[in-house]
C-alpha cells in the first residue's frame, strides 16, 4: 500500500491547488477524483464553460446590436450555431483540465482516478479506475458541491435542468424559465437572452441577486429588463411540472396569488448544496453539521485532526478562488507555517454584462451594525474610456469610514469590474482610506478612473467629472 505525507479527496480548484502547494512544500502527497479529468465544478460545469458562453454569446451580442454603431457594417442574416458554440466551450475545458494533469505531473503528485471513501482516519479506498487502498498522513476533504433544487421538482435533465445541462442544450430555448435570481440564473439568463430566448427569471426574494449591495441589484435589474426579460421578484415558487415539451411553473407573489408562466425550459438555480456522498466520512469519525457541510474550526481541521476540509463543502462562499485561498492555507499549516485569509475581502463577481463585483461589507451590513459611513459614487458614462466603447452603463460605489476614511466596501457594475474589483482588494488589504486611493495616479483614458473619482468623490465629495 502507497503511503503519504498528505491525501486530497476532490480536484476542484480547492483541491488540486492544495495539491500544488502541498508539493511545493515538500510532501509526498495524492490527489483523488471521480471523474475522468480534474479540475472539478469550476473547470468542468462551473466557472470555465460559463465564461465562455458568456464570451461567445456577446460578441453575437456586439454584432448583432453594437457593430453598426461602430460604423461596421454586417449581413442581417447573421445567426448562431449552436452546436460550434458549444463545442468550442468544451475545447476550452479540455484544454484548461489538460492543463491541470500537466501541473500534477510537473509536481510529482499522484493522480487517482476513483471515488475516495474513508476506510478510517489515515487510510482511503479507492473504487473506480484506479482501484485500491492508500495511507495518508494528513487528508484533505475538497469534495465540493452540486447543484440543489427544492422538494417539488424533479430535475429531469432535459427540460427541467440544473446548470450542468444548461451548458450544453442542444438548441436555444424558445422560453427559458428560471428559478432564482442569483449568480448562476443571471448569467446564464443572459447567455440565452442574449441568443434569442425569451427570458423569465424567478425568484424568491424582492430583489435580485440579494446578497450583494442593494444599489447592484438594482443597476443589473434595468439592464435585464432593458433586454426584455422578465423579472418576477417577490415569488414563490410553488411547482414545477412537465407536459410533454412544455414546463408549467406556478408561484406565489407577494399579493398572494398564484401566477403561471409556460416555457419549453425551466433552470432551477437555487443554490448548491456541499457533497459528500460515498465519502463515507463517518468511518473517519468525521462530523458534518446540520447543513451537510464539513465541520471545520478556524485552522479548517475537522474534528479529527489530522483531517481538514477546503472550499464548497465547508461554510462561507461557494467560490472558486475561497475554495483555492483554502487550498494553500491548509497546505502552509500542514508545513507548520500560520497562515491568515481575511475573508470580508474576498471579492465577489458575476460576469454579466455590465460585470458586477463587489468586496467588503455591503451599505445594507453596515447599517445594521451602526457604523457611521459615507458614500462616493461615480458613474461610468461620465468617464472618456466607457464613451468611447460604447458601454457606460453602471457606476463605482466605494463606502468609506466618516470618521477615519478607511475603505470599508466597493460595489461596482460595469465594463471590466471583474478586473478592477483587485484595485479595491489590494486597497483594502492594505487598509487604504479613500483619500489614499484618490491621490494615486490612474492612467487615462481608462475604466479604472472611475475608481479613483468614487474615492474623491467618498473623501469630500471632490469628484472632477461630474
Ligand atoms: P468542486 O469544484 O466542486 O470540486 C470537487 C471535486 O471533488 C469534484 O471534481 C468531484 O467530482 C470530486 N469528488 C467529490 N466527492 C469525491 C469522492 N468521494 N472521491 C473523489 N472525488 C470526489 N466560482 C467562482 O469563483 N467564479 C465563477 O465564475 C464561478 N462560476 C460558476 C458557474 C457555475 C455554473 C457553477 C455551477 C459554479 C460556479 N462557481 C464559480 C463556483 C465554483 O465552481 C465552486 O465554488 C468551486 O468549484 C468549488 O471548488 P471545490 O474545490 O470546493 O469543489
Ligand atoms: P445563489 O445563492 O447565487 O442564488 C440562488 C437564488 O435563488 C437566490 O437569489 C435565492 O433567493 C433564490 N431562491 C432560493 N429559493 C428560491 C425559491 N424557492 N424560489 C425562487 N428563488 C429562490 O445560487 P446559484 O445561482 O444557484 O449559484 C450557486 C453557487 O455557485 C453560488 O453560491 C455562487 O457563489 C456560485 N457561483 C458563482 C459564480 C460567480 O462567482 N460568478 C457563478 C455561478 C455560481
Amino acid at each position: 500500500m502507497k503511503s503519504y505525507d498528505v491525501a486530497i479527496i476532490g480536484s476542484g480548484p480547492g483541491g488540486y491547488v492544495a495539491a500544488i502547494r502541498c508539493a511545493q512544500l515538500g510532501m509526498k502527497t495524492a490527489i483523488i477524483e471521480k471523474y475522468s479529468t480534474l479540475g472539478g465544478t469550476c473547470l468542468n460545469v462551473g466557472c470555465i464553460p460559463s465564461k465562455a458562453l458568456l464570451s461567445s454569446s456577446h460578441h453575437y451580442e456586439e454584432a448583432t446590436k453594437h457593430f453598426e454603431d461602430h460604423g461596421i457594417e454586417i449581413p442581417s442574416d447573421i445567426k448562431v450555431n449552436l452546436e460550434k458554440m458549444i463545442a468550442r466551450k468544451q475545447a476550452v475545458v479540455d484544454q484548461t483540465t489538460g492543463g491541470i494533469d500537466f501541473l500534477m505531473k510537473k509536481n510529482k503528485i499522484d493522480v487517482y482516478e476513483g471515488l475516495g471513501s474513508f476506510k478510517d482516519a489515515t487510510h482511503i479506498k479507492i473504487e473506480g479506475k484506479d482501484a485500491g487502498e492508500i495511507e495518508a498522513k494528513n487528508t484533505i476533504i475538497a469534495t465540493g458541491s452540486k447543484p440543489s433544487s427544492l422538494p417539488f421538482i424533479t430535475i429531469d435533465k432535459e427540460r427541467i435542468i440544473t446548470s450542468t445541462e444548461a451548458l450544453k442544450l442542444k438548441e436555444i430555448p424558445k422560453h427559458l424559465m428560471i428559478i432564482g435570481g442569483g449568480v448562476i440564473g443571471l448569467e446564464l439568463g443572459q447567455v440565452y437572452r442574449r441568443l434569442g430566448a425569451e427570458v423569465t427569471v424567478i425568484e424568491y426574494m424582492d430583489r435580485i441577486l440579494p446578497t450583494m449591495d442593494a444599489g447592484l441589484s438594482k443597476e443589473l435589474n434595468k439592464v435585464f429588463k432593458k433586454a426584455k426579460c422578465k423579472m418576477m421578484v417577490s415569488h414563490k415558487v410553488q411547482s414545477v411540472e412537465r407536459n410533454g415539451d412544455e414546463v408549467i411553473v406556478k408561484a406565489e407573489n407577494k399579493k398572494g396569488e398564484l401566477v403561471e408562466f409556460k416555457g419549453d425550459y425551466c433552470l432551477v438555480s437555487v443554490g448548491r448544496r456541499p457533497y459528500t456522498d460515498g465519502l463515507n466520512a463517518e468511518a473517519a469519525g468525521v462530523k458534518l453539521n446540520d447543513r451537510g457541510q464539513v465541520e471545520v474550526n478556524e485552522h479548517l481541521q475537522t474534528n479529527v485532526s489530522n483531517i481538514y476540509a477546503i472550499g464548497d463543502v465547508i461554510k462561507g462562499a461557494m467560490l472558486a478562488h475561497k475554495a483555492e485561498e483554502e487550498g494553500v492555507f491548509v497546505a502552509e499549516t500542514l508545513a507548520g507555517q500560520k497562515p491568515h485569509i481575511d475573508y470580508n475581502l474576498i471579492p465577489g463577481v458575476v460576469y454579466t454584462w455590465p460585470e458586477v463585483a463587489a468586496v467588503g461589507k455591503t451599505e445594507e451590513a453596515l447599517k445594521e451594525t451602526g457604523t457611521e459611513y459615507k458614500v462616493g459614487q461615480f458613474p461610468f458614462r461620465a468617464l472618456g474610456r466607457a464613451r468611447a466603447s460604447g458601454d457606460i452603463d453602471g457606476f463605482v460605489k466605494i463606502l468609506a469610514d466618516k470618521n477615519t476614511d478607511e475603505v470599508l466596501g466597493v460595489h461596482m457594475i460595469g465594463a471590466r469590474c471583474a478586473d478592477l474589483i483587485a484595485e479595491a482588494v489590494v486597497a483594502m488589504e492594505y487598509r487604504a482610506s479613500a483619500e489614499d486611493i484618490s491621490r494615486m495616479s490612474h492612467a487615462h483614458p481608462t475604466f479604472a478612473e472611475a475608481i479613483k473619482e468614487a474615492a474623491l468623490a467618498a473623501t469630500d465629495d471632490r469628484a472632477l467629472h461630474v
